[in-house]
């Protein structure tokens, strides 16, 4: 991993940097950021690392982050969404105090400041077509045409933009803009939109408004109103800085925030843009915003990865000032670490094959004892059952075994996990010719897996679950969304990986998981948890990752096996 922050001090970055200086020399007695989602869409990673960088910042300072709704689009924003938000950035571990927010509580102040700047001359009604607009405002090489609406007189203005909320005019009929430059070197500059007439229900003021502001507008003055002090976006936006200063020196706004641009964060085999993300639920091409493939917060939390685990991975990608993608191994990894940690180990059986041990006694049973976190002792054991019949995973045995497999085949001996060494003597096959049972017997001189008298050594340790009290379980599986590393947001469909997600109906869990409402680890197998849909009698596990980093390898070989 390479990344600006190697050489810096943990935990600091060029906005911290600025931060720290500004508190320093007094420039401010309190730090405030804001995280301003449009709630057009759930949040996804990328967000995250916006929201990790506001409300850290404000925590490691002494400050506060707010939390703000940028609703200025009623025609793509829902309740939903705004649940979802607020759920999501709690569950990140973050706390926004009473500063829960939203442009739209600042309609009526801004709709009287774009009066001001048209009774000063800089602004003015438009009635050319989008067309029009688009058709004059030039290029980068070449400057863009004034309207013929830019002469208005201030009253002819005023009376226009009154008329305008009042509903007068239809979608796309006039607009108010900012007399700027129609030759700026940015786009920017060349006269942008403040109004445009949208006939919309919003979420919050319904029906009162038909004109709404636009982003460039909104954005800035509600940063100015909630005395936010640095304004933290991503790069994309730098060519709009020019015009978020033009407003804060053209307005009377109360405060003179100031806006930083850090690189967002991208992820190999990833898209993160709400546009593609919408379109993949609304098009089913996954179950739910918080479908556990999904790239949001939502399905992240679905699939079982911690907020820690997020929390951290954000830390270690820093914060640059340059785009780049940052491998999925880093998060794995983050995901890993927290849940190595945190999680239980038990045992579960996901491709069962019936095992028989001839010369254990029918009906006989024996408790056995099996450790909970192998590096933390205060997690202690539990008991688990060990009988006649067992289940073990299908993939740990073949008949006929290649050179390097020293798992169980006719005529080997390997170890049960804490309980005994077991050979298999003989199998049994279905009429199809496949392997559905194994005759096996076992050691008594190797109780709780230890190494019998005459030091003979075994090379694999299997997991294994007592079929007398094994309950069935579904297991999910999952993989990449997509199958490149760099899959193409305008053409993502096509790259779509059918095996993202494989569903095991018929897995064997040991008791102790009827009641694990927790990330757990089976044994060998990854880690896992409780899907929202899995019920008593009828449970659900997500593999949230497997033990070993194998994500790299499995999307450069275009899937696994
Ligand atoms: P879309 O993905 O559709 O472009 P958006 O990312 O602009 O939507 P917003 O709701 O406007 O969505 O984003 C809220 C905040 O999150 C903004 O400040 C934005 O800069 C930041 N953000 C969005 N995507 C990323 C990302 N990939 N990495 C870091 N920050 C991001
Ligand atoms: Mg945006």
């Amino acid at each position: 991993m390479t990344t600006e922050n190697d050489t810096r001090e943990p935990g600091s970055d060029f906005i911290r940097d600025i931060v720290q200086e500004d508190l320093a020399q007094g420039r401010h007695k309190t730090v405030v950021t804001r995280f301003p989602p449009e709630p057009n869409g759930f949040l996804h990673i990328g967000h995250a690392k916006s929201i990790c960088l506001n409300f850290g910042i404000a925590q490691e300072f002494g400050g506060r982050c707010h939390l703000r709704m940028d609703d200025t689009n009623p025609t793509k924003e829902e309740q939903l969404y705004i649940d979802a938000i607020q759920k999501d950035v709690q569950w990140l571990g973050f706390d926004w105090g009473t500063h829960f927010h939203h442009a739209s509580d600042y309609f009526e102040q801004l709709y009287g400041w774009a009066e001001g700047l048209i009774k000063a001359g800089k602004a003015y009604v438009d009635d050319q077509s989008p067309d029009e607009m688009r058709a004059t405002r030039g290029t980068l090489t070449e400057p863009g045409k004034n309207s013929p609406f830019r002469d208005r007189t201030v009253d002819e203005n005023l009376d226009l933009f009154r008329r305008m909320r009042a509903g007068e005019f239809p979608n796309g009929a006039r607009v108010l803009r900012t007399k700027i430059d129609m030759s700026s070197g940015n786009i920017n500059m060349r006269d942008p939109v403040l109004y445009r007439i949208l006939h919309s229900t919003h979420p919050r003021t319904g029906d009162t408004w038909k004109i709404y502001p636009s982003y460039d507008y909104a954005h800035g003055q509600s940063d100015a109103i909630e005395g936010i002090t640095h304004s933290i976006c991503t790069l994309e936006f730098a060519d709009h800085r020019p015009l978020y200063e033009w407003f804060l020196a053209n307005l009377p706004v109360p405060a003179q925030p100031r806006q930083y641009e850090f690189a967002r964060l991208n992820i190999n085999g990833m898209i993160l843009s709400k546009r593609v993300l919408t379109q993949l639920v609304r098009d089913k091409h996954v179950s739910a915003w918080d479908d556990p493939r999904m790239p949001t917060i939502a399905g992240l939390r679905r699939r079982g990865v911690p907020p820690e685990a997020l929390r951290d991975f954000v830390k270690r990608i820093g914060v640059a000032k340059a785009n780049s993608i940052v491998g999925a191994d880093i998060l794995e990894f983050s995901i890993r670490e927290v849940l190595n940690k945190n999680s239980p180990r038990r045992m579960a059986v996901l491709r069962p094959l019936k095992v028989v041990i001839e010369n254990y006694p029918e009906g006989q049973t024996e408790e056995m004892d099996a450790v909970n976190h192998p590096d933390d002792a205060a997690a202690g054991t539990r008991k688990v059952r060990f009988g006649r019949e067992l289940w073990i995973e299908h993939d740990d045995f073949m008949e006929n075994p290649p050179k390097k497999f020293f798992r169980l085949s006719p005529g080997t001996e390997v170890r049960l996990r804490y309980a005994y060494f077991l050979s298999c003597k003989s199998v049994v096959k279905n009429d199809k010719g496949e392997v559905v049972e194994l005759r096996c017997t076992y050691d008594p001189q190797t109780k709780g897996g230890n190494t019998p008298p005459d030091g003979r050594k075994v090379k694999a340790t299997l997991h294994w679950v007592s079929a007398a009290d094994a309950l069935k379980a579904e297991v999910r599986l999952y993989e990449p969304l997509f199958m490149s590393e760099a899959p193409d947001a305008g053409n993502f469909a096509a790259d779509l990986n059918p095996k993202s997600l494989e569903v095991i109906t018929d897995a064997r869990l040991e008791p102790a998981l009827a009641g694990d409402q927790t990330a757990v680890q089976f044994e060998r197998l990854g880690y896992f948890c409780p899907d929202t849909d899995s019920k008593p009698g009828a449970l659900v596990f997500n593999r949230t990752v497997g033990l070993r980093d194998t994500f790299a390898k499995e999307v450069k070989g275009g899937g696994k096996k």
